[in-house]
């Protein structure tokens, strides 16, 4: 059965740029009849309270889901599964580059700026058993594509590139990449709506599903929001958070709705004037109300 899904990571507070994106997989799952699923991502960078504090804000928002909240750290041997067929397919090899070596290697030519120049795919065994005596490898993928196209909701037909992504960090840990293309494909998931800073990794993921033999998702990636300065929106913005901001007598979802354009009291409501072709594509820019009262208040800082 299809799905569109939100997966947060639970490493702080979600701002209002978070919940509005939040606020719209929810309105493209349900307007198209889908399930809509909250998977939150553990593998890395876990805030303790911060998942609780992630659902609590969703759920005043007015949103919903169905079925059981799916969390990664408990899915390491969906991830493992899925590493052990790339490799039986030839695809997987062992990393042993540092950032800094990364960072320094001469790009091969048709490696853009930003990929990895793939200098550990054909080290010999004898240089693997060498360099893993210095540094535990990481696991990347042989790709055989420079590229791959995806549609998208927002952006329409996305051509990006695609590198040997990680599969597994040299701590262990499954990557982001590889963990979000098996749970998606587990999970149902046919529809993906995000934060456009994940655009260009949508193409990689694509990809990768497609060699685990899943039918890459849609996908609709969404405008970002923006503090003042044109950066962003972070938390040291000031009053970005669901709590801060209702503390100040705003309501989350009367201000996320107007920066959508659409009417209404309730996520429920809102459906009726969501038009998906008529998302705006720029950024939304989000200036956080003064703080008028230090009340109770720790100050500007957040
Ligand atoms: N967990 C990711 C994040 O919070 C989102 C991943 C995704 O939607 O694919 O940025």
């Amino acid at each position: 059965m299809s799905a569109g899904r939100f997966a947060p990571s639970p490493s702080g507070d979600l701002h209002v740029g978070n919940l509005r994106t939040a606020l719209l997989a929810w309105l493209f799952a349900r307007s198209t009849g889908r399930r809509f699923l909250m998977r939150v991502e553990d593998l890395d960078r876990v805030r303790p309270g911060a998942e609780q504090q992630q659902l609590d804000d969703l759920r005043a928002l007015g949103l919903d889901w169905d079925g059981e909240i799916v969390r990664q750290s408990e899915r390491q041997s969906m991830y493992a599964d899925a590493i052990d067929l790339l490799a039986a397919a030839g695809r997987v090899y062992p990393c042993f580059c540092t950032r800094r070596e990364i960072r320094d290697a001469p790009s091969a030519p048709h490696t853009p700026p930003g990929s990895y120049p793939g200098t550990c795919r054909d080290l010999t065994d004898a240089e693997r058993s060498t360099r893993s005596a210095e540094r535990p490898a990481a696991l990347r993928l042989r790709t055989d594509v420079d590229q791959w196209t995806i549609t998208d909701a927002v952006y329409g037909s996305f051509t990006g590139t695609v590198d040997d992504v990680v599969l597994r960090r040299n701590d262990g840990v499954p990557a982001y990449n590889l963990a979000v293309v098996v749970d998606d494909a587990a999970q149902g998931v046919d529809q993906v709506v995000r934060g456009d800073d994940l655009l260009t990794s949508a193409p990689r993921q694509a990809y990768l599903a497609t060699l685990l033999g899943h039918e890459p998702p849609t996908y609709a990636h969404v405008a970002l929001a923006l503090n003042a300065s044109g950066q962003r929106l972070a938390k040291r913005d000031g009053a970005v958070t669901r709590t801060r901001l209702e503390a100040r007598g705003v309501s989350v979802l009367a201000l996320i709705a107007d920066s959508l354009g659409l009417v209404g009291t309730t996520p429920a409501e809102l459906l009726s004037t969501f038009d998906p072709d008529r998302l705006p594509r720029e950024p939304w820019t989000f200036i956080p109300p003064a703080q008028l009262s230090r009340r109770g208040a720790r100050g500007s800082g957040g």
